[in-house]
């Protein structure tokens, strides 16, 4: 009897181990089987952005793609967190300084592929191949087309002159768009001219710093000041809501630097499970048959020259845009940041 207890105990373990292996052996192999054949993509751009782009690879390829949408620095965090068992195999965002944060985090790995060197313009992607440009967007000037005459406008640094007193409107200088322009700035015409500027745009504003682009656009709209900068698909989301929007966008620096572009982007994770089908997927929205798929979406700019703009951002008119590698925006970002703070921007 005792000796019959002692071997069902025996064998009660020995299932009980059985089982616990099998668990752990599952519980191993699921987080990469349930991805098997998949790409998972952590966005920062939002889901209503990037959904119609997954469902047409997975209409053309058959590639089920799982993503995860959420605001950029938790992104990061959570790669960095996961480490070697990160089931993302693409990180999206948006801005070249988000972008070259995440490189500079070490969670995005070099990507040798001709296609994308090929579909996009050096200067809006890595120069060491981490992350790609894959869309376009302009960072400009704004104005009240009743109040202000083009003529008057010229420049970035020219919103620092005694006539903008009192009439400028601004974006919180935390905001990455701006960190990116003044970053941009900086090495255009260094950092003493700068500090300048930006004190001046500083002396300028007609009421402190406001917490979105749009925002800044519906002070104007509303009388509060005369101009502002923005990113042009802000603008066109308003000018959609509001067809009779008196606000209208000028060009500025096309005798000097250009106007300041950035990116949406993505780049393919240090630890991706299937980096060939990532690769692949970035060279598919490279390409002219995605680009426009990616950009119109969000009243963009395709990042490849084969591709043109949809009617309605065409209809903004065209400009030279500054031919700076992006990823400068990233460089000297911490520059920015403190010389901001320094000159009072809020
Ligand atoms: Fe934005």
């Amino acid at each position: 009897m005792v000796f019959l207890c002692v071997s069902l105990k025996e064998i009660m373990i020995r299932k009980v181990a059985r089982i616990t292996s099998i668990v752990l052996i599952v519980s191993l192999v699921l987080p990469l089987s349930t991805f098997a054949n998949d790409l998972v993509v952590y966005s920062a751009r939002k889901e209503h952005l990037i959904t119609p782009i997954f469902q047409a690879y997975t209409a053309k390829t058959g590639v089920e793609i799982e993503f995860t949408t959420g605001k950029e620095a938790a992104l990061v965090q959570r790669i960095l967190s996961e480490g070697k068992r990160t089931p993302a195999d693409i990180l999206i965002t948006v801005d070249a300084g988000n972008l070259w944060y995440a490189a500079e985090a070490g969670i995005l790995k070099s990507v040798q592929s001709n296609t994308l060197e090929a579909n996009i313009p050096s200067h809006l992607r890595d120069p060491e191949n981490r992350w790609f440009g894959l869309s376009v967007r302009a960072r400009t000037i704004v104005y009240h087309s009743g109040r202000v005459s083009p003529g008057t406008l010229s420049t970035y640094e020219a919103l620092a002159d005694p006539e903008w007193k009192g009439r400028l409107i601004l974006r919180t200088s935390k905001k990455v768009y701006n960190q990116s322009l003044v970053a941009m700035m900086i090495q255009d015409i260094g950092l003493d001219n700068t500090k300048k500027v930006i004190s001046g745009w500083v002396g300028n504003l007609a009421v402190p710093p406001l917490s979105s682009d749009t925002k800044v656009m519906e002070a104007i709209d509303s009388g509060v000041g005369d101009v502002g900068i923005v990113n042009t698909y802000y603008f066109g989301r308003l000018l959609k809501k509001n067809p009779r929007l008196p606000l209208k966008l000028y060009w500025p620096n096309q005798e000097t630097t250009g106007v300041h572009v950035n990116v949406s982007g993505a780049g393919v994770t240090s630890h991706a499970k299937h980096p060939e089908a990532a690769v692949a997927f970035l060279e598919w929205v490279s390409s002219e048959e995605a680009q426009n798929l990616f950009a119109d979406v969000n009243m963009e700019y395709p990042v490849n020259p084969q591709n043109q703009a949809n009617s309605v951002v065409q209809a903004w008119g065209d400009f030279k845009a500054n031919p700076r590698n992006v990823a400068s925006a990233g460089q000297y970002q911490g520059e920015a940041i403190r010389l901001m703070d320094e000159a009072g921007y809020k």
